[in-house]
């Protein structure tokens, strides 16, 4: 708004809360606000992209970005189910995905190191996944993926087996302990994760709980450096707790090449309907939606980082 005016007194306009009036006090434009991006010789720039973040030069440009929006999401690509902790059996999340539109997802249960969580053995792994490909044959309409959100140990290695990953369609690396190892420890678990061919996104990459957990000490440069390096995504975590990565962290994002998935990391029907905010938190940061991985589909999601 203060850029705005700034602008209008550059061109000799006035712009207040009544409206944009020229050096005469004539009224140019009313309380329309497209009328008044107009007359300051703008596009519309939508409320989410004002941040005083370069949003006005962009626009005078003819560069502001084409934001993603929550139409644009074809698939969650991070859900649990009842077989670690989730509230409803796999095939529950299979048909509430499909009343939502989806055109896949992935279930993706804890692995075996978090135990207060239910996290699935070798073995149950194997049975989880076969689950998932009945329910993929059972539903043509929707791609069932077999996932897995797999423990990055303190030690830096992931919970299961390369040649397990290998097995399944999906997976999520997330940082489940360890919070209080310094920046560098953190920050090296982190990237030997994307490392792995394997792991396609990093599960709620900072670790904060809004009101309860500060961000864990993480060298976010580095993180994105590598992650644009190994075409491995960073989670916008959509659970209003969390927004991690938060619009900042997005904006970042984008500037260093950086693929987001927005997700949705459902424990339950409610928890799906929060997507909105990851999306929102997204558009905060300017992603676009070329650089949201689920919003494209899904041959190409899946192709997006090479094994
Ligand atoms: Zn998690
Ligand atoms: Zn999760």
């Amino acid at each position: 708004n203060i850029r705005m005016r700034e602008r209008a007194i550059k061109q000799g306009l006035k712009l207040n809360e009544y409206g944009l009036f020229d050096a005469n006090e004539k009224r140019l434009a009313g309380t329309e606000e497209e009328e008044i991006f107009e007359k300051l010789g703008l596009p519309h720039i939508p409320p989410v992209l004002r941040e005083d973040w370069g949003e006005i030069e962009a626009a005078a440009a003819g560069n502001l970005p084409n934001i993603v929006h929550p139409e644009d999401i074809r698939g969650d690509l991070h859900m649990h189910t009842t077989w670690s902790d989730g509230k409803y059996s796999a095939e529950e999340m299979v048909e509430a995905s499909r009343k939502r539109g989806y055109k896949y997802i992935a279930l993706t249960d804890h692995s075996k190191s978090l135990g207060v969580a239910g996290g699935l053995s070798d073995k149950d792994l194997m049975k989880h996944t076969e689950e998932c490909r009945a329910l993929d044959a059972k539903y043509p309409d929707i791609r069932v993926l077999a996932g897995t959100e797999v423990d990055i140990r303190q030690d830096g290695t992931l919970d299961y087996s390369d040649e397990l990953l290998a097995k399944l369609d999906f997976v999520v690396a997330s940082l489940h302990s360890g919070f209080k190892q310094d920046r560098a420890t953190l920050t090296a678990r982190v990237v030997r994760a994307m490392q792995n061919p394997y792991v396609r996104v990093i599960g709620h990459p900072t670790g904060r709980l809004l009101g309860d957990r500060d961000p864990y000490d993480l060298d976010l440069d580095e993180v994105m450096k590598e992650a644009a390096r190994t075409r491995t995504c960073l989670e916008v975590n959509s659970n209003f707790h969390r927004l991690d990565l938060n619009d900042v962290h997005c904006r970042k994002a984008r500037e260093m090449g950086v693929h987001v998935i927005i997700s949705t990391d459902s424990h339950s029907y409610d928890d799906m309907l929060n997507l909105p905010y990851g999306v929102a938190t997204a558009q905060r940061g300017w992603i676009e939606k070329d650089s949201v991985l689920n919003a494209k589909p899904v041959e190409e999601m899946l192709a997006f980082k090479p094994k």
